[in-house]
């Protein structure tokens, strides 16, 4: 049967466009099309502008006839996290406080997709100000988990996932602070990278936690995530924590046969679900069938990443958001006679009771009295944890675990319970805590929902990481796969 242009890989659809095959008028009028039919019921665009992404598909097809294609990506639809400013756009953070927010300019990694000829397609929903696990946080919409409508996608970048998963649009950026674009990814059963703290620029990117931040690519294969994330990855003196030209060359990847990968003792204990479990050992048995050397690492400060997370995370959560204060942008309280009445009660009413809390949360942990007990000992707590993680990565290429412990849970089912929630993240926030990249590729089902396993690397080891992860997908059917819809 031949495949539906919604069911393309960008690799796929980059060599069609080459080839004269295809259009990108016809790819974005598939894929508007497959908008329709779909988006109501699993959410995961707040908006789209048709009549701007055909006039872009338009123009690269013009460039196309005239010879003047910018790049592999030239015509290729990208969908944008609803954190990343594109030019005239919302740019909401999913949050009642940025409602009538539109920006006024493109973040770097939205001038370097426009560099490139890709099309800037649609916003895609998340968890408010990217402060969640299952996009339930979104004070606009929720987004459904494509393979079970009655699931979480994951998040904070649920609307990222869903739409890849779904067919929606074949590129997606997300963002990553403690695990955003490798939790959904799992969940959906897509392919998702947290790049090397200072590849990618920030530029753009709205602050949640700056020292954690990264955007990343998420797609459904392997090599369509490299390519995205090779456009993005360009040095930009605007974000002072981004490498320079000097700075980013990539570590050779690792010939297969000598690829040694690293399991953190006591692994599959701690609340990991059987069939993840399983679908990891699996994984693990793969690597060692290729010829890999499979060898435990002692990384025993990871016990202490969830908890240390939460204090770093708020505490620059907290400073970040003071600026929302209802005088230069975002909502302003209608009910107030002073300006300080003005500035409680427009944050009172402009956050969600999630954001609240980690608002609440990180002014606690670096109040006087208080920050030597939390905030600094955090930090102390991320040296080791990242000194632990540099160590094992002397030794082996990557470590490799679960994304998350369990399959996407119920709609719901967590809501009144965040401790539960921040469990989510346990094998995805050590990578952010110690700088390091990191991805999620799809390694099997948990019952009818998928599960992913995790790499982390060494500091700009993404290219290793991408390869390790291509000799997996490449020998498994399953990758890939699409729900039924
Ligand atoms: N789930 C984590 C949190 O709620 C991570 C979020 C993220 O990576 N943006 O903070």
């Amino acid at each position: 049967m031949a495949e539906e242009i919604y069911q393309l890989s960008a690799t796929e659809i980059s060599s069609r466009l080459a080839a004269g095959k295809l259009t990108s008028r016809a790819v974005v009028e598939a894929l508007i099309a497959r908008y329709h039919q779909l988006n109501k019921k699993i959410g995961a665009f707040t908006s789209l502008d048709e009549k701007d992404v055909l006039d872009q598909a338009d123009a690269s097809d013009t460039r196309r006839k005239t010879g003047k294609v910018l790049s592999p990506l030239d015509g290729i639809p990208v969908a944008i996290k609803e954190n990343i400013a594109v030019k005239g756009q919302p740019l909401t953070c999913s949050s009642k406080m940025l409602a009538n927010l539109v920006s006024p300019y493109d973040a770097h990694v939205v001038e370097a997709l426009k560099s490139a000829g890709a099309i800037i397609y649609g916003r895609l929903n998340m968890d408010e100000f990217a402060m969640g696990s299952s996009t339930e946080n979104s004070a606009i919409q929720k987004t459904f988990n494509p393979w079970d409508l009655t699931c979480i996608p994951g998040g904070s970048s649920g609307g990222s996932a869903a739409s890849l998963a779904s067919g929606l649009v074949p590129l997606a950026l997300g963002s990553d602070t403690g695990g955003s674009i490798r939790q959904p990814a799992s969940h959906c059963g897509i392919v998702g990278m947290k790049p090397t703290y200072g590849l990618v620029s920030r530029f753009g990117l709205v602050a949640f936690a700056s020292s954690l931040d990264q955007i990343g690519p998420m797609a459904r294969t392997v090599a369509d995530c490299e390519l995205l994330l090779k456009v993005l990855a360009t040095p930009d003196a605007r974000d002072m924590t981004c490498f320079d030209s000097t700075q980013r060359k990539q570590l050779p990847v690792a010939p297969e046969k000598s690829l040694r990968i690293g399991i953190p003792k006591g692994l599959l204990g701690k609340g990991v679900g059987a069939e993840v479990a399983a679908a990891t050992q699996a994984a693990i048995d793969f690597y060692k069938s290729k010829g890999a050397t499979i060898v435990e690492v002692d990384l025993p400060s990871s016990d202490l990443a969830v908890p240390t997370y939460y204090v770093v995370a708020t505490a620059e959560a907290s400073s970040n958001l003071a600026r929302y204060d209802g005088v230069r942008y975002g909502h302003r309280s209608a009910n107030a006679k002073t300006p300080i009445e003005m500035m409680t009660n427009s944050r009172s009413e402009g956050f969600g009771p999630e954001v609240k809390r980690r608002i609440l949360l990180g002014t606690f942990v670096l109040s006087a009295g208080y920050a030597d007990a939390y905030y600094v000992r955090a930090l102390r707590a991320r040296s080791k944890i990242r000194a632990e993680h540099l160590a094992a990565l002397e030794k082996v290429d990557m470590i490799l675990s679960p994304t998350v412990p369990t399959p996407a849970f119920k709609v719901g089912e967590k809501v009144s319970d965040p401790l539960q929630l921040y469990l989510e993240d346990i094998f995805t926030i050590p990578a952010n805590l110690a700088g390091l990249p990191a991805v999620s590729v799809p390694c099997g089902k948990s019952g009818h929902l998928p599960v992913g396993f995790h790499l982390v690397g060494a500091p700009l080891s993404e290219h290793k990481l991408f390869a390790a992860a291509q000799l997996f997908e490449s020998a498994h059917s399953f990758a890939n796969q699409q729900p039924t819809l």
